[in-house]
């Protein structure tokens, strides 16, 4: 197909597995999807209790260290985001969440038309395979595979039954008509395998003649004729090439290497870019501003009896999983959660989410402690902190300094401290009596307000949520507009997490689906899906 194409898109993450699929529905159009990491052939990405291992795999992780966070003992936290082919949705929990429906709301009510909850709601819908069948709130034949979980450990039941003898109502859906309780997630998995976008959406097409991946191609920059975008560079095998879009080049590099693409383009802040002799194409300041995550702390418990996750027999579970499809390997480990309402902003949405493990689970699975335990991992969902990235070299192949600013607004801590005391208040109802020992983290003795912040700052860490910093919206300081097209430029458009407004309450991988199936239409110029009633 030579180097000519009608689209290209840059990163086979979450949102650039969707827009290539969709894009090449049409026969007439060429697509280049370009990948900086390698095929999903790890069998740990596939089998979903395999997410444990995942984090020693290094080469199909971006293995990103924030700087020093100053709320957080100016520690450098750790940021893996996914570097294969599915991106982040090929090592991230499955766990499938929208958000609440007031999170589009706000997105359309905060100037982008056509992104309100009755309009979204269609996306969401033809993205899903639900294995519930459909409903007003759930589609069936979509690509992405939603589906209950065939295996569970016992202690996921007792944490959901801890949580209802504490006062919160069972939720067997925090995708239907209610957010808010305590139950267990549906997850992204096809049969007892991970359905990540590489999987839902690239497979079936991957032998359309108009559709061409590229894996192990680092895209370097975005080439421009004056002010419209018509190709990229990017190295490959030690070999710097490049390739054309007559159409339109489309960034799905996710909410870090996007921006940084921009940046390195000459499309983001003079006084950022010009230092490192970056040629300016359009001086817009929003770009990788307006930075915000989930940040996560853990509670940790000693369980009396060997039932966890922590000593499992890993050939019995691997055989098991590789001859019959079925145990322990198919949970996604994070098998019950909650939605709940701290009362410190609006009464009818919840503002912290949590993620039981039955499984002691410290610094994201890095540091393997002994013996049995369970964990609860708790986060505020809208946090009001905002960061930043800043460029640090015009080399692509150099990382952008991540600024998550963490708890630079106080409000944010409060919350942090709600989520410390619900997780106590659950670990300490009678369901998880004959399970309990001690608490291992913050610890037994530390019950007082200074004690619980210094142990928030010692120990909090991402739940892997960042968006914003290519900022949607109809200001001219946004970073694109309503329709995804980059403002100040043309023949460029960024569709992933980046263009949140604001963080989704919820986990983000199916909201990023949903924004590539929507930026489909928009791209090809069809009519969006008639809003839900
Ligand atoms: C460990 C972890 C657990 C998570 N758990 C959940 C969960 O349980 N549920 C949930 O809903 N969400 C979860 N998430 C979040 C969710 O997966 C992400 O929000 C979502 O995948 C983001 O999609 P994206 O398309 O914006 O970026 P990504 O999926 O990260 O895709 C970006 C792609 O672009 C590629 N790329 C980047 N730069 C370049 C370049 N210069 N050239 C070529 N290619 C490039 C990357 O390699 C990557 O493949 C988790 C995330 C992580 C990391």
């Amino acid at each position: 197909m030579g180097a000519r194409f009608d689209f290209i898109i840059v990163g086979a993450g979450s949102a650039g597995c969707v827009l290539a699929n969709r894009l090449s529905e049409d026969p007439n159009k060429r697509v280049l999807l370009i990948e900086a990491g390698p095929r999903d052939w790890n069998p740990f990405i596939h089998m979903p209790a395999g997410l444990s291992k995942l984090i020693n795999f290094k080469s199909i992780n971006w293995n990103y260290n924030t700087q020093p966070e100053p709320a957080l003992n100016n520690r450098e936290l750790y940021w893996p985001r996914g570097r294969v082919l599915g991106g982040s949705s090929s090592i991230n929990a499955m766990c499938f969440s929208r958000g609440h429906r007031s999170d589009y709301d706000d997105w359309a009510n905060a100037g982008n038309p056509g992104w309100s909850w009755k309009e979204v709601l269609p996306y969401f819908k033809r993205s899903q395979d639900q294995a519930r069948g459909a409903d007003e709130l759930h589609g069936v034949g979509g690509p992405l595979r939603v589906e209950d979980l065939s295996f569970t450990n016992p202690l996921s039941e007792v944490f959901i039954q801890a949580a209802e003898q504490a006062g919160f109502a069972r939720n067997n859906d925090f995708n239907g008509p209610t957010q808010r309780g305590v139950g267990f997630y549906q997850v992204t998995q096809r049969a007892g395998r991970r359905c990540s976008t590489a999987a839902g959406y690239l497979k079936p097409v991957r032998n359309r003649p108009n559709l061409k991946v590229l894996t192990h191609a680092l895209t370097h920059r975005i080439l421009f004729d004056g002010g419209r975008a018509v190709g990229v560079s990017y190295r490959r095998f030690g070999r710097m090439l490049k390739a054309y879009a007559s159409n339109e080049v489309i960034l799905s590099a996710g909410a870090i290497n996007s921006p940084h693409l921009l940046m390195l383009s000459g499309i983001g802040p003079a006084s950022m870019l010009e230092p490192h002799g970056i040629e300016m194409v359009s001086n817009n300041p929003s770009v990788g501003q307006n930075l915000q995550d989930h940040l996560d702390v853990c509670t940790l418990t000693r369980c009396s009896q060997p039932i966890t996750y922590d000593q499992l027999n890993e050939l019995r579970v691997g055989l098991n999983y590789f001859l019959r499809g079925q145990g322990e390997g198919t949970s996604n480990i994070a098998e019950a959660g909650a939605f709940l309402v701290s009362g410190r902003g609006r009464t009818d949405r919840p503002d912290i989410q949590m993620h039981f493990v039955p499984a002691l689970l410290d610094d994201h699975g890095r540091n393997r402690l002994p013996g049995d335990g369970y964990t609860l991992h708790a986060c505020p969902l809208r946090p009001q902190s905002r960061g930043h990235l800043a460029l640090q070299s015009a080399n692509p192949a150099q990382p952008i300094a991540i600024h998550p600013n963490y708890l630079s607004e106080a409000e944010d801590l409060e919350i942090m401290l709600d989520c410390i005391r619900l997780s106590r208040e659950i670990f300490a109802q009678p369901a998880f009596k004959p399970f309990r020992a001690h608490e291992i983290l913050p610890g037994d003795h530390i019950h007082d307000r200074d004690g619980l912040i210094d142990f928030i700052r010692t120990k909090a860490e991402t739940i892997y949520h960042p968006v914003g910093t290519c900022r949607m919206g109809s200001d001219e300081a946004a970073v694109v507009d309503p329709s995804l097209r980059v403002n100040g430029v043309e023949g460029l458009r960024v569709v992933d997490a980046s263009i949140m407004p604001t963080l989704v309450g919820g986990n983000t991988n199916a909201p990023t689906i949903m924004i590539a199936e929507k930026a489909a239409d928009l791209i090809v110029g069809r009519e969006p899906l008639s809003p839900a009633i």
